[in-house]
């Protein structure tokens, strides 16, 4: 309570905002996942790796767009792109250009891919996936994970989603790093057109799925002839090939999104050509795929410059390597304590948990501590870190080190005042 009544008296212009905004947006929100209680913190601008509120206090930015804020908010190279895509090429132009041509041709060669897809999100490109593996295999069901997220109206908690592209009693739920039940669901249900998981789940936030689960499922849906689509919309980023060339993985679709759009909204879908065909319309019997802005300009070319340009393979090995260096310091000074760190590279999971347990192998393991997440949460903020509040961070790239050991020491200084 007191920490909420300093957060209050830190952010009143903020709470101005916030108070219109319920005004038009249910609870001021258009994303869910950004509310915080009691209101929002409303950011006014973005420089490089901070961001600076209304209320004008500057942070270093660790919600990183949920892996889609990987080059930061002001990358010269990306805004040349931007500002010269718009002065000199136009804003969508309801044809085809050769900017999609060109991104998707880099973006098959980064990721192993024949053909891919443009969509406008992450969500878009997994229902297409799904769609197009139920066209080709000319099958129904869909095998996904519990804890699984895979866009807004299509996550896994404990039951099924919304209505989309598959029917109620299509999806098949099984257990997230579960080898046996993953098996036992592919093989034996039948039926089955597409096996869909992440490699690592986002949601949990960070649950990594272990190499002999991941292979497990290759393996399983080869045997009934369903495809396997590995969802890379946050992962693609953890190599210069994704989590599948980490993990020595052949998914038969990828989906993907986030930072290859250069921070505009972007997805894609693509994979092995015989499957990527159903979309082609020189064909008569071709599935459809349409989204007015899946082709458009800012995305197309901020994306490609900065996969070219900005984030090349040994860009994101480093990277990730100092991701991987500030995940084992916190969880050197998580040891003994209720803090709990997991994730991998630059995308990274802290956790309170009432048992303190230090391996997550299911959303199921966790029992939150929420007082002392939440508390943590307003800490940190006083402390100058933008984080979400489940506690996932994504970094951006040209992010001090120093600034990566000021979060270790503040979150250390954490653990002690509260004794966690
Ligand atoms: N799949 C995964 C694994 C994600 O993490 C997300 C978004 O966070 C999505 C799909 C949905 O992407 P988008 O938000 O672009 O629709």
């Amino acid at each position: 309570e007191a920490a909420k009544a300093r957060f209050t008296v830190r952010n009143p212009t903020s709470l101005k905002f916030h108070e219109e905004a319920v005004k038009s947006l249910p609870g001021g929100n258009t994303r869910s996942l950004l509310h915080t209680a009691p209101f929002p913190v409303f950011i006014k601008s973005g420089k490089g790796y901070q961001v600076t509120s209304e209320d004008g206090h500057t942070y270093t930015d660790f919600v990183g767009e949920l892996t889609a804020g990987l080059f930061g908010h002001s990358q010269p190279l990306i805004q040349d792109a931007l500002v010269g895509t718009i002065r000199d090429v136009g804003l969508n132009l309801g044809g085809t250009t050769k900017l999609e041509a060109q991104h998707a041709s880099l973006i098959c060669s980064r990721f192993n891919l024949d053909l891919i897809r443009f969509t406008n999100s992450g969500t878009e490109a997994n229902l297409h996936a799904i769609q197009g593996a139920k066209r080709f295999t000319r099958k129904r069901k869909v095998v996904v994970f519990t804890g699984g997220y895979h866009g807004g109206c299509f996550s896994f908690p404990e039951d099924k989603p919304a209505v989309n592209c598959v029917d109620q009693d299509d999806w098949i739920i099984a257990e997230y790093n579960d080898v046996e039940d993953a098996r036992r669901k592919i093989e034996e249900s039948g039926d089955i057109a597409a096996v869909l998981v992440e490699g690592m789940q986002g949601h949990g936030p960070c649950i990594v799925g272990t190499y002999e689960f991941l292979h497990q499922i290759q393996e399983s849906a080869r045997k009934v002839g369903a495809l396997f689509v590995l969802d890379e919309v946050m992962t693609s980023r953890l190599s210069g090939g994704g989590l599948q060339q980490l993990e020595g993985l052949k998914p038969d679709l990828t989906t993907m999104g986030k930072y290859l759009g250069g921070g505009i909204t972007f997805g894609c879908f693509g994979g092995r050509e015989e499957i990527m065909r159903v979309y082609d319309p020189r064909d008569g019997n071709a599935l459809g795929h349409s989204g007015t802005f899946n082709n458009n300009t800012l995305g197309m070319a901020a994306g490609y410059t900065g996969l070219s340009q900005v984030y090349t393979p040994e860009v994101a090995r480093d990277f990730n390597a100092m991701g991987d260096r500030l995940r084992k310091k916190l969880q050197e000074i998580g040891q003994g304590t209720k803090m709990t760190i997991t994730g991998r590279g630059t995308i990274i999971g802290i956790h309170f948990l009432k048992d303190g347990r230090k391996e997550l192998k299911s959303f199921r393991d966790r029992q939150d501590e929420v007082e002392l997440r939440e508390l943590w949460w307003f800490e940190m903020m006083e402390d100058g870190f933008w984080i979400t509040k489940r506690g996932m961070l994504a970094l951006i790239l040209g992010t001090p080190w120093d600034e990566l050991e000021r979060l270790v020491g503040c979150v250390s200084g954490f653990l002690k005042r509260h004794e966690a």
